[in-house]
């Protein structure tokens, strides 16, 4: 399968995405000496220090671009850099067993060393160019995106999924919706534990059309499983339906303010 794009044009801004094949378990071209690894997703995410997700997107992006050359992006291999690969967020017996099981698979010793196997990322996004960051009190007026408007284009695309050797799930996904107004992103990590915790990373950015920087907020909630008593199979599968029975742990809203010549 080849790299699929799609693109809206909004203001000065472009916004793409990008969505590509799974990546393979080792570099296709690594017997070619003529073949530059910096360019290649495979070498690219080899260099973690830690077995990668089973369902690693490496191409699949969104890009939003301002036409004075900063952007706005969110893609796998940034996320998964921000990954623990020193020790476990948190432990749970059965980890070892499946993570034994893993190391006859994929990258041996690797897998000898402690790192975070539920992949919970703090990645809210990779910044281009010259946007700086502050914190905030503003936040994003989730009433004012509730509003009936023309949507100019929609998108969501996975960066990564794992299944955590049939012990739950672990995935990030990103979707950007484009308004006149303005455009909003939504990227979600929802990590699954059985018997043990669910878990939502949310990161919301809104831009509004004309303003010179965009509110970001980044959202942290959890709970354990035994405090969500009756839920069926599929309901512990669905972030959507958990996130309001989820505990808040952390908010931190950020505004990023575009260079001045924006
Ligand atoms: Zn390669």
């Amino acid at each position: 399968m080849d790299s699929q794009q799609k693109k809206c044009e909004l203001g000065p801004w472009n916004v793409s995405t990008t969505q590509g094949p799974i990546l393979k378990s080792s570099c296709p071209l690594q017997e070619n000496s003529t073949h530059e690894g910096d360019k290649c997703a495979e070498c690219c995410f080899a260099k973690l220090n830690y077995p990668l997700p089973e369902m690693v997107f490496g191409e699949n992006c969104l890009r939003i671009a301002h036409q004075a050359g900063f952007a706005l992006e969110f893609r796998a291999l940034d996320a998964l850099k921000l990954v623990d690969d020193k020790k476990e967020w948190m432990h749970v017996p059965v980890a070892d067993q499946w993570q034994k099981e893993r190391q006859g698979v994929t990258g041996v010793d690797k897998c000898s060393n402690p790192y975070d196997w539920t992949y919970s990322t703090p990645y809210r996004g990779s910044l281009v160019g010259d946007v700086t960051v502050s914190t905030t009190e503003e936040r994003i007026n989730l009433d004012k995106l509730r509003e009936r408007e023309k949507i100019l284009f929609f998108d969501e695309i996975l960066l990564f999924e794992d299944e955590l050797g049939d012990n739950g799930g672990a995935q990030l996904e990103v979707k950007v919706r484009c308004m006149p107004s303005g455009f909003f992103v939504l990227q979600r990590f929802f990590l699954r534990v059985d018997g043990s915790i669910v878990r939502l990373h949310d990161t919301r950015l809104y831009h509004g059309a004309g303003t010179d920087y965009a509110i970001r907020e980044y959202l942290v909630k959890e709970k354990k499983i035994s405090e969500l008593p009756g839920l069926e199979a599929h309901e512990l599968r669905d972030p959507d339906f958990l996130s309001g029975k989820m505990k808040e742990v952390e908010l931190v809203c950020e505004r990023l303010q575009f260079p001045s010549a924006s």
